[in-house]
């Protein structure tokens, strides 16, 4: 059955009216032409839509996840001010910080990945550096033909797929990004993600309903399945895809015929040039490859040293606590951490090994190393399985280049065309331009770690979604809205 906006708008007005005529819930939140009005602040708001089985947002059947996300998405976008949309973002922000540690600790243990610490860091980065709507700036021109505006407008219902990396931040950072514009989202979890990401669901639909939103603004399948990913392309309902995760399920995503925002992989290279401090160098590098062990897309993957500071590198390293592995060692690694292809055309990650601690990898070559020993480093050739893979754990491969033009040439090749991240440790103006010129890539940090790329440790907003294939960049609210506009003819509302 079709049903119009206007129908849809007298059932949200109907519904609201009935439950102010219960005198549900406190006032907080109001309704263009009803003035003050109460939104009920108890789960009864809609946790559960007629003929489905939601739970706060968890549902068994993906159609049915849609079907309340489509319902929730009409009231969200036609009887919800940009105040009420503040309001259930700052409601959002705020029962997430009571969970940072609860879900750093699940995430930890669900996924097997990632350090604890690190966890924290980058929860509280999207919990705090995640723009509202206040990122939607109006566009207005005025002229002897009249006044035109453009504006950011919903997509509708957008379907999200989350990644095993960073599950809980992304189902966060999302969305804030995806409500702000005026959108309802369908997640597909990562499978390997899927409790602790469904218990953060649930705790962001709380914290929405209680603000006054509506349910179901937020809704995810209990099992995902990328059938369920087949469903949502094919369902006229879901308006926008968008995907973080491998290359894999981005251009999956990108056959789908849909819209599509994707954030895929990358295998960000550092170059350390003849003019750079090596010893902030070897401090911001061990940070940031270390940092959740290396799991992150954005992370150091490689290093491109110039001869002249390989040497005060590998020592600079060594001295903040990094271990480095002999060639007989590194040898013994990758027979440990890699796997060459089934069709034989070169090497794969050995997941078992992705995100764990360095001391955890090495006990498995026989060697033992302190916890406080976050990243191993060996000394390889460019066209080395470790320089060449994204592997995604806490070993960074130092490759010894003869000069500046030498390290860009194999950074280039190493990043594989994916436009990431990268990053350049000079003093040296025209290197740091030439670096960029060349690599392409959608975050490029000069002197610090790449991690600053995306506001942690460094200036601007943070995202977990860097859809550098489909060149939205660093998302945020803007990405995930369709651009509007009205023009009022004959000049009537001008001032001059
Ligand atoms: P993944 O590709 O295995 O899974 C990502 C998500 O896609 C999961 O929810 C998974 O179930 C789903 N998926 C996988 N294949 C699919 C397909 N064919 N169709 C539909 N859905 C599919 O990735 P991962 O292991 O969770 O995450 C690591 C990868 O993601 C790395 O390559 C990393 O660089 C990348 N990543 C990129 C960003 C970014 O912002 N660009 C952020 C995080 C991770």
């Amino acid at each position: 059955m079709q049903i119009s906006t206007q129908q849809i708008d007298r059932i949200v007005q109907q519904v609201l009216s009935n439950m102010q005529g219960a005198g549900a819930g406190n006032p907080a939140g109001s309704v263009p032409g009803s003035g003050s009005f109460a939104i009920a602040s108890s789960p009864a708001v809609s946790v559960k839509s007629p003929g489905s089985s939601g739970e706060e947002g968890v549902f068994e059947n993906v159609d049915d996840a849609i079907e309340a996300a489509w319902t929730a998405q009409r009231s969200w976008a036609t009887a919800y001010k940009v105040e009420d949309r503040q309001r259930v973002i700052e409601k959002i922000r705020t029962v997430s910080r009571e969970h940072v540690e609860e879900w750093s600790r699940k995430v930890v243990e669900e996924t097997g990945m990632g350090r604890y610490e690190d966890k924290v860091e980058k929860h509280l980065a999207v919990i705090n550096k995640t723009p509202g709507p206040e990122c939607l700036t109006t566009e207005a021109l005025t002229g002897d033909a009249g006044l035109m505006l453009e504006e950011y407008a919903p997509f509708g219902v957008i379907c999200a797929i989350t990644p095993t990396t960073n599950p809980t931040e992304t189902i966060i950072n999302n969305t804030i990004s995806m409500i702000a514009g005026g959108n309802s989202v369908v997640f597909n979890v990562h499978p390997r993600a899927k409790r602790v990401s469904a218990e953060c669901l649930q705790v962001l639909h709380r914290a929405i309903v209680d603000a006054g939103g509506p349910g179901n603004l937020i809704t995810m399948t209990r099992e995902p399945t990328m059938e369920n990913v087949d469903r949502m392309a094919n369902n006229p309902k879901v308006r926008l895809m968008a995907g973080t995760g491998g290359m894999g399920m981005v251009n999956t995503l990108l056959h789908s015929g849909k819209k599509c925002i994707g954030a895929g992989a990358g295998n960000p290279p550092v170059i350390v040039d003849e003019t750079a401090n090596v010893e902030l160098a070897a401090r911001k590098i061990y940070e940031g490859a270390s940092f959740d062990n290396n799991i992150l897309c954005f992370a150091e993957k490689e290093a491109f040293v110039a001869e002249s500071n390989y040497e005060g590198f590998l020592y600079n390293i060594q001295k903040e606590g990094a271990y480095l592995l002999s060639a007989q060692e590194t040898e013994k690694l990758v027979s440990v951490c890699m796997k060459r292809k089934k069709d034989g055309t070169g090497f794969e990650v050995n997941k078992d090994w992705v995100g764990k601690d360095a001391s955890v990898i090495l006990t498995q070559i026989g060697v033992k190393v302190p916890d406080s020993c976050r990243l191993a480093v060996c000394q390889v050739n460019a066209d080395h399985p470790f320089v060449q893979v994204e592997q995604m754990m806490p070993i960074l491969p130092v490759v010894r280049c003869q000069s500046f033009e030498d390290a860009m040439e194999k950074a280039l090749q190493a990043e594989h065309g994916n436009r990431h991240t990268s990053s350049i440790f000079s003093q040296d103006v025209t290197h740091m331009t030439q670096f960029a010129r060349l690599i392409e890539t959608t975050i490029y940090v000069k002197n610090s770690c790449t991690k600053a790329g995306v506001g942690i440790g460094g200036e601007g907003h943070c995202t977990m979604t860097i859809a550098g294939p489909t060149g939205e960049g660093i998302t945020c609210a803007r990405s995930f809205c369709r651009k509007r506009r009205c023009m009022l003819a004959e000049g009537g509302l001008r001032i001059i």
